[in-house]
């Protein structure tokens, strides 16, 4: 079989990660099994889509790197839903019902109060030709219900292995709006059999939406055994709560904004609940390997926004200076070479943090001054250029000696003074950087 898999978002907000994750892990999947992933666009909801929101997720995608085989776009295929709409109306399968959403809500309450689960009554089908036709005559116009068949719905799920859903708990659900707009429960359908899916990989959100898929697939003609279903677990924070409240926050481009590299995101979202440990990977085709959708569990992971700054920093850490070398120049620092990128890659949490220690290296600080004869004897005590990483400890050693003093209360002042931060990378490291005219003069308290 041919692995045909699609990721179908909404164009309602901004991909997060939860969006994310799914994307990922259906790209994931079809490139372990050689097989196409389909980006669809979900747009039929025309009140709540927008383009720039379309533009954003193909952005935002393109970022974390995957990339599509095949692309299509709900708007576009309007006529499929309206063939599917004459051939389930000409085989009895969608019904008009002409219930007012008060209408509806007030059958809801009365279900309930009556301790009955609110599921349509299917009032609608009961309707004599002449009840229709005095409706119609009122004015109204109904609204289109999927009859779904009696008897429950059962298919082994990749994820949560076996599951069954009886219909009788789920109301016939409007496919068609009152303007013969198609509603997402059908053009998903429509789509998922015309596009050949073979493989729907979706949040567990949409288990209930799978009972009437599979039996909307069959109503349309199509096969509904010719697809496997799999429902991931939605991801919770370290609480244990939902992520919804916190989502905009955790959209990509807020992530990307904050300087999170795509594959640290990628890293860790293709692992998050499964058996397989999260670990920094260089690049997608690391994370290709060894991908088995057969490792996740049905347990709700739990997305930590530390890990993912750790596994940033881990990544940044090993970034070879090639690399680094155009982002750096993106950032304005086209002047860094690898003495510069090997010196400050081990202090990063995020690249952009590169670039008060490219100032440091280059441009002027203000040194940090608290005890000026010892910065005194310190400059005089600078050696000669060619300076090189040993610089540093043979002028260190010559100043322990010369003013007795050792560990913090030798280094804290020398690194104060040369690059007017507490912390930072190693000395060694950095003197040569800075060079012996700049050293020398910021040790004097001089702006260099
Ligand atoms: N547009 C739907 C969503 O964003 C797609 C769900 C699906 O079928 O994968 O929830």
């Amino acid at each position: 079989m041919t692995v045909r898999v699609r990721f179908a978002p909404s164009p309602t907000g901004f991909l997060h990660v939860g969006n994310a994750r799914i994307a990922l892990v259906n790209w994931l999947f079809a490139r372990a099994g050689r097989g196409r992933f389909i980006l669809r666009i979900d747009d039929t909801d025309t009140e709540r889509s927008t383009a720039a929101y379309a533009r954003a997720i193909e952005e935002d995608l393109a970022w974390l790197g995957l990339d599509w085989d095949e692309f299509a776009r709900q708007s576009d295929r309007m006529a499929r839903y309206a063939a599917a709409f004459e051939r389930l109306a000409a085989a009895g399968a969608i019904y008009p019902a002409y219930e007012t959403p008060a209408e509806l809500e007030a059958k809801r309450t009365a279900q309930l109060a009556r301790g009955r689960p609110p599921v349509y009554d299917r009032a609608a089908l009961a309707l004599t030709e002449a009840a229709r036709a005095r409706l119609e005559a009122e004015g109204r116009r109904p609204h289109w219900r999927f009859r779904l068949p009696a008897g429950p719905v059962a298919w082994d799920d990749l994820v949560h292995g076996g599951v069954r859903i009886d219909a009788a708990t789920l109301s016939d659900p409007v496919v068609f709006r009152a303007d013969r707009r198609p509603l997402y429960l059908l053009t998903s359908a429509v789509d998922d059999a015309e596009l050949e899916v073979s493989h729907v990989i979706r949040g567990e959100d949409h288990l209930t939406n799978t009972a009437v898929q599979i039996r909307l697939l069959a109503a349309l003609g199509a096969e509904p055994e010719r697809l496997r279903f799999a429902h991931l677990p939605l991801l919770i924070d370290a609480g244990g709560a939902g992520l919804s409240k916190r989502l905009g926050s955790l959209a990509l481009r807020r992530l990307r904004e904050e300087g999170i590299e795509p594959m640290a995101i990628a890293s860790l979202l293709a692992r998050l609940g499964s058996s397989d440990p999260v670990e920094p990977k260089a690049r997608l085709a690391d994370l290709v390997a060894g991908f088995d959708l057969a490792r996740f569990s049905r347990a709700a992971p739990r997305f930590d926004a530390a890990e993912l700054r750790a596994l940033n920093a881990r990544l940044l850490h090993a970034l070879p200076f090639e690399e680094a070398r155009p982002r750096l120049a993106a950032l304005g620092l086209a002047g860094a070479d690898a003495a510069f990128w090997e010196a400050v890659r081990g202090n990063l949490a995020t690249l952009a943090e590169a670039k008060p220690w490219w100032r440091v290296c280059t441009g002027e600080i203000e040194p940090v001054i608290e005890d000026a004869a010892f910065a005194g004897t310190a400059a005089e005590l600078l050696p000669p250029e060619p300076w090189d990483q040993g610089t540093f400890a043979a002028w260190s050693a010559a100043l322990g000696a010369a003013t007795g003093r050792r560990g913090r209360a030798l280094y804290r002042p020398l690194r104060l003074a040369l690059t007017g931060a507490e912390r930072g990378p190693e000395l060694k490291d950095l003197l040569p950087l800075l060079g012996r005219a700049r050293a020398r003069a910021r040790l004097k308290g001089l702006r260099a």
